[in-house]
């Protein structure tokens, strides 16, 4: 790490960045020593506030209150549309490249506002009001963002599920924040296949009886049932609508939306963010970590079901009157091009993904790259997991040509927005490395026992003070939000995840310090499958662990142990597959399932997965201390029988 290449900051030749590496240091050293004074500066430039807030900070970590811009007036939707009409009515705000190469949109500031206002009195007419909960869950098309956005200008909380969940999770989403209202549409489709989310709401809906009204979208035309006590076509009722709806005066703590984690410990945490400090988190960094200049056209490839959706394609960019472009296919759809398709299409300059799709396009060889011109852009961006160094080369050398800097974002769903990146014009770049923390951001690496290491370190990540986009609980239960994030290290927020901090400072992300499986960008809990596998009549127990993979980053490998006497076979292992399909979605199809007698456990009950994990990684030879285990002779058992 230490060895590891630096890249010098690059000189735009278009422009001057907003940050340089003097000004990032001065503003960093302010943002920290006087957070007060700092915030409310940017407060004042970012936001346009209805009334000015009483208190800027109110935040004590020992019992997870966390408070910014107490009193202040605003209202999200007016920041992100209305703000923007007196010189940018006809400007784009949303670009949408469909799933086919030959289906776009274009819809400018003035557009958005009359579409956002239009769904918003739709659902003020089916009585949804300030605070009421709403679901989101839809395809990426514009309208996703039209969604958020209205429930934004009512004050009513949105809820976005991922379009790729299954019934069983839309359901229980549904459920845990009692959403009285659905916004879907009749179907999806990425990559020429068809996603079925009306049928699936049906599903989802069959156990959710408080849901009085459903807005069905048309952007199919797919054959779909339909239930007309419940159902709206809201292509229909949009027409009815007026294109002004007055904006809801929002309290800066008045909650935003709700979006579940993965959920690592089988139930998912609705993490619940607030209107003005998450506002001025996103639009903030958009700008300077993106290096936002007005004109530029901006992609971030997620989807609106994350939170890299929610901030970065549209609160962030929105906020700061940018062009934000919305794909609603894959990358890999007609042909391994198409992201730079899309990029020559759309002069794109700013472009933010993931190192699933960097290394899935790696594989597919240069030349799907080298046909495009990519002459646009300007700067690239990846988020979601470490990136390692032999990917971070090809995105900066093969995709950038060498010209664009790569800011790699470390963040999560909890933080809102990004807290360690490098700013363009202000960080010289290590492959791997998230860099250095955002304005007012304080990290800081402890050991085991708590203790805050100095200089060079290695350990568990924490902040040691709050930033405004800072999640406020977890909705529905703040004893949860206490116990996951504060209750480790008093005084600290956890971040879950390992670091290592260079003699620079830099920092680097070793990943998650509990079981998340990350399977080609998509999250979720080892917990989460194994529920799943332990729900067939014939499975006892199971255990799921992630194994490198060389397109999705990670695999997944499930140990199974049957009820008595059972033998595995072809028909019990597909009946496994279905049930996961069933529950969490095709994502999380185990690739090997390998049949146990018996896992290795410790004396307490508890399964041992670095054992686990060292065999899924056929690395039997480093498997370590098993002395612990209640029965040593079940690993062998396991080794002779893995599956590579
Ligand atoms: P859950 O909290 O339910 O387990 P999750 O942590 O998988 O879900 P996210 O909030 O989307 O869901 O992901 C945040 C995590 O992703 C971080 O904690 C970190 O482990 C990883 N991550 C994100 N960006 C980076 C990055 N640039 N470098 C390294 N790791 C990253
Ligand atoms: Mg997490």
């Amino acid at each position: 790490m230490s060895d590891s290449k630096t890249y010098p900051i690059k000189q735009f030749s278009t422009h001057t960045p907003h940050i340089d590496e003097e000004k990032y240091l001065r503003m960093y050293q302010q943002s920290v020593q006087e957070p007060e004074k700092f915030w409310s500066r940017m407060a004042h430039e970012f936001i346009d506030w209805f009334e000015p807030w009483k208190t800027v900070k109110n935040v004590d970590y020992k019992t997870a209150s966390i408070k910014w811009f107490e009193g202040g007036k605003l209202n999200v939707s007016y920041n992100c549309i209305d703000r923007h009409l007196k010189d940018k009515a006809d400007h784009t705000a949303i670009i949408w490249e469909g799933d086919e190469p030959d289906q776009q949109r274009y819809i400018s500031y003035q557009e958005l506002h009359d579409e956002v206002c239009k769904m918003a009195n739709a659902l003020k007419s089916r009585g949804v009001k300030k605070g009421d909960r709403v679901c989101i869950y839809m395809p990426m098309i514009p309208e996703v963002g039209f969604a958020m956005l209205a429930c934004a200008r009512i004050g009513a909380i949105h809820s976005v599920v991922f379009g790729g969940f299954s019934p069983e999770a839309l359901k229980s989403r549904i459920l845990d924040s009692d959403c009285r209202v659905v916004i879907t549409a009749d179907a999806g489709v990425r990559g020429g296949k068809t996603v079925p989310l009306k049928a699936n709401t049906d599903k989802a809906l069959q156990h959710c009886p408080d849901v009085h009204s459903v807005f069905v979208v048309k952007h199919r035309l797919a054959d779909i049932d339909w239930h007309a006590e419940r159902d709206i076509d809201y292509n229909e009722l949009k027409k009815e609508m007026e294109s002004e709806c007055p904006v809801e005066t929002m309290d800066a703590e008045d909650p935003l939306f709700i979006l579940y984690t993965s959920g690592s410990t089988g139930k998912p945490k609705g993490v619940l963010h607030t209107s003005g400090g998450y506002l001025l988190h996103v639009a903030m960094t958009h700008k300077y970590i993106f290096d936002y200049h007005d004109g530029d056209i901006y992609w971030c490839t997620a989807d609106a079901g994350w939170i890299t959706g929610h901030s970065y394609i549209f609160y962030g960019p929105l906020a700061n009157g940018a062009t934000t472009l919305v794909f609603e296919g894959v990358p890999s759809y007609p042909t391994p091009s198409r992201f730079w398709q899309v990029v020559d299409k759309h002069k794109v300059n700013i472009f933010y993904t993931a190192p699933t799709a960097i290394r899935a396009l790696m594989a597919v060889g240069d030349d799907a790259v080298k046909s495009t011109s990519r002459k646009s852009l300007r700067l690239l961006g990846s988020v979601g997991e470490p990136i390692n160094v032999e990917a971070w080369e090809w995105y900066y050398k093969v995709v950038g040509d060498e010209r664009c800097p790569i800011v790699d974002t470390w963040w999560q769903t909890e933080t809102g927005g990004i807290l360690i990146s490098p700013l363009p014009g202000a960080t010289p770049l290590k492959p791997g490395s998230a860099t250095r923390p955002f304005f007012g951001v304080q990290p800081a690496i402890l050991d085991q026992d708590g203790n805050e290491l100095d200089g060079k370190a290695s350990g568990y990540l924490v902040m040691k003070d709050s930033w405004p986009g800072q999640m406020r609980s977890v909705y529905g239960d703040h004893d949860r939000f206490f116990q996951t994030y504060f209750s480790q290290y008093s005084g600290y927020y956890f971040t879950g995840d390992g670091a290592n901090r260079d003699e620079d400072g830099y920092y680097w992300i070793t990943g998650r310090v509990d079981d998340v499986l990350n399977v080609s960008g998509h999250r979720m809990g080892t917990a989460e499958v194994e529920n799943a596998l332990d729900l067939h009549p014939l499975v006892a127990e199971s255990a799921v662990v992630g194994y490198p993979h060389d397109i999705k980053g990670q695999g997944i490998y499930a140990f199974v142990i049957f009820k008595n006497g059972v033998e595995f076979n072809d028909e019990i292992k597909q009946q496994l597959i279905d049930i996961i399909t069933e529950e969490i979605g095709p994502i999380a199809k185990p690739d090997k399932i390998q049949w146990a007698p018996d896992l290795p456990k410790t004396r307490s009950g508890k399964i041992m997965r670095r054992i686990l994990r060292k065999i899924a990684e056929n690395q039997v030879d480093s498997i370590g201390d098993t002395s612990t285990l209640a029965d040593p002779s079940v690993v062998q058992h396991l080794i002779d029988n893995r599956l590579h």
